[in-house]
């Protein structure tokens, strides 16, 4: 019988396979996706938020525990548990060698993605490159895998993982790491979590997922119905506001528009609905996706002029172009009048003092409902560009209670050799809301502690010890 099952092929799973395979304890990882799909949302990511106390290697200047502590705390509104929130902070500070070990290289932050450099370790090739090298090192230290294999229930006993089945195949082992994301990439569970709105919408039909399709929240669903404790709201998500033109699934990191804080967003009506300028873009861009969900038709259009251009990541499509603001609305087919006046109403409130986007500039504008806080300058001079833009869901929060150890609880009551890792547990550290990165510290942070506290529960290493 194998020692650590490891059901997932993200970077959790990955994590929680070669800890446990580290420890001693033979692994058989089950992925879902065929080998070209492996890795999940993590083939998407880019960076890991990390604590440290002086300059390292990639990382500038500082970024102690107390301040990414309260960054959490101010992203999640105190939805987060300070042990395990802690636990992933001081893992953050002490992982990358372990990572480097496996393969993993680190670059400085890119040009244009804004304020990270201090607190982001950005990978080498990105996330896909992470989990192919992840992936090599698990072969190259015996690590089964098995692309292809969704596991659809567990066999479970008095709160101890039995077997898992994929179809009529039952795979038994002595511990079992869930490591399996969110629910997001599962329409119909989005609808059900979003329901109706008072204009009759279901706002969830027009959603695109930015990650896998894989990730459809079977063994979520499954460990509810066995009363696993759960941790979360299911219609809380990391939803940002990306390219209207992107495809359903997969579309990735290079399908969402930096320029809102630029310029002004408005909603098919031609109206402004929220302050584009409130905070720096990393901390804001996760609610513009939610933003636009509780918009008419869950549309909105990003409006530029050629002022901001080369100011942000350049987006994938194109935007559309026009010489004139009558044009640009005749072209995104938003009604003419209602979006002229918006514009000219905007660009007569803007009070310009020093532009920079660096800082939270003291360009804002006067007597405008709503506000546009920082970087308000007039959009005046032409060509002028539009985005239209829907929700996209990055992942959900809905996820299993865990602890110290990583384990499921049934009432209350840990499991002695059943474990969960990254999305599906992320939501005992990230209730909701977002800061950049942190996504990757939660998973690599309880996907080895799991990897480390299954091997022990197999009998193989000691719980903890490198973790
Ligand atoms: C476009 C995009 C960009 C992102 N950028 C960043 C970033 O830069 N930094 C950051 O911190 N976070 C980022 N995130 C979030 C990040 O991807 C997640 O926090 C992280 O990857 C979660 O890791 P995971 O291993 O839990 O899930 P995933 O990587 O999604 O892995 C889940 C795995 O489970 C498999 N699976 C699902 N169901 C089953 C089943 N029933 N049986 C077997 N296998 C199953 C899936 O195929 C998949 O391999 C980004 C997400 C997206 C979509």
């Amino acid at each position: 019988m194998i020692d650590v099952l490891v059901i997932g092929g993200g970077n959790a799973a990955l994590c929680a396979a070669l800890m446990a395979r580290e420890a001693g304890a033979s692994v058989l990882l089950l992925e879902a996706a065929p080998r070209a799909w492996r890795g999940g949302n993590s083939q998407h990511t880019r960076n890991l938020r990390c604590m440290h106390d002086a300059p390292q290697d990639v990382l500038l200047d500082a970024y102690p525990e107390e301040e990414f502590w309260q960054d959490l705390l101010k992203v999640t509104g105190g939805a987060t548990d300070e042990r395990l929130a802690r636990l992933t902070i001081r893992a953050s500070a002490t992982c990358r060698p372990w990572m480097r070990r496996h393969g993993v290289r680190f670059q400085p932050s890119l040009a244009g993605t804004l304020h990270l450099s201090r607190t982001n370790a950005f990978f080498m090739g990105g996330g896909k490159a992470l989990v192919n090298a992840y992936y090599r090192s698990a072969g190259n230290l015996g690590v089964q895998v098995r692309y292809d294999a969704p596991v659809d229930r567990l066999e479970l006993k008095d709160g101890r993982f039995v077997a898992a089945y994929v179809g009529s195949e039952r795979i038994e082992a002595r511990a079992c790491v869930l490591a399996a994301g969110g629910f997001e990439s599962n329409r119909e569970w989005l609808r059900e979590a979003w329901g109706r709105n008072e204009r009759g919408e279901w706002p969830a039909d027009n959603f695109l997922i930015r990650g896998t399709r894989y990730n459809q929240g079977t063994l979520l669903k499954f460990m509810m119905g066995q009363g696993a404790d759960i941790i979360g709201d299911p219609s809380q998500s990391h939803c940002v506001a990306i390219d209207a033109r992107a495809p359903l699934y997969d579309g990735g990191i290079c399908t969402r528009v930096d320029a809102v804080s630029l310029g002004v967003m408005v909603n098919r009506e031609g109206l402004r609905f929220y302050d584009e300028g409130e905070d720096f873009w990393p901390k804001r861009y996760a609610i513009w996706g939610r933003l636009v969900a509780l918009q008419p038709g869950q549309i909105g259009y990003c409006i530029i002029d050629s002022q901001a251009v080369g100011r942000f990541m350049p987006p994938v499509f194109p935007g559309v172009r026009a010489g004139s603001l009558p044009e640009l609305a005749r072209a995104l087919e938003l009604p003419e009048a209602a979006f002229v006046k918006t514009l000219a109403d905007f660009n007569a409130a803007c009070r310009v003092g020093t532009f920079d986007h660096t800082v939270l500039d003291d360009c804002r504008t006067e007597g405008l409902a709503p506000v546009k806080s920082h970087w308000a300058r007039p959009i005046d001079t032409p060509p002028f560009y539009g985005y239209a833009l829907r929700p996209g869901i990055t992942f959900t929060y809905l996820g299993l209670k865990t602890d110290e150890r990583a384990a499921v609880h049934f009432g209350g009551v840990p499991s002695d050799n059943l474990f969960v890792a990254g999305e599906m547990m992320a939501g005992n550290v990230l209730g909701k809301g977002y800061t950049a990165g942190v996504g990757m510290s939660i998973g690599t942070a309880f996907g080895r502690i799991a990897g480390t506290s299954a091997a022990a529960a197999a009998g193989k290493g000691v719980a903890h010890a490198a973790a």
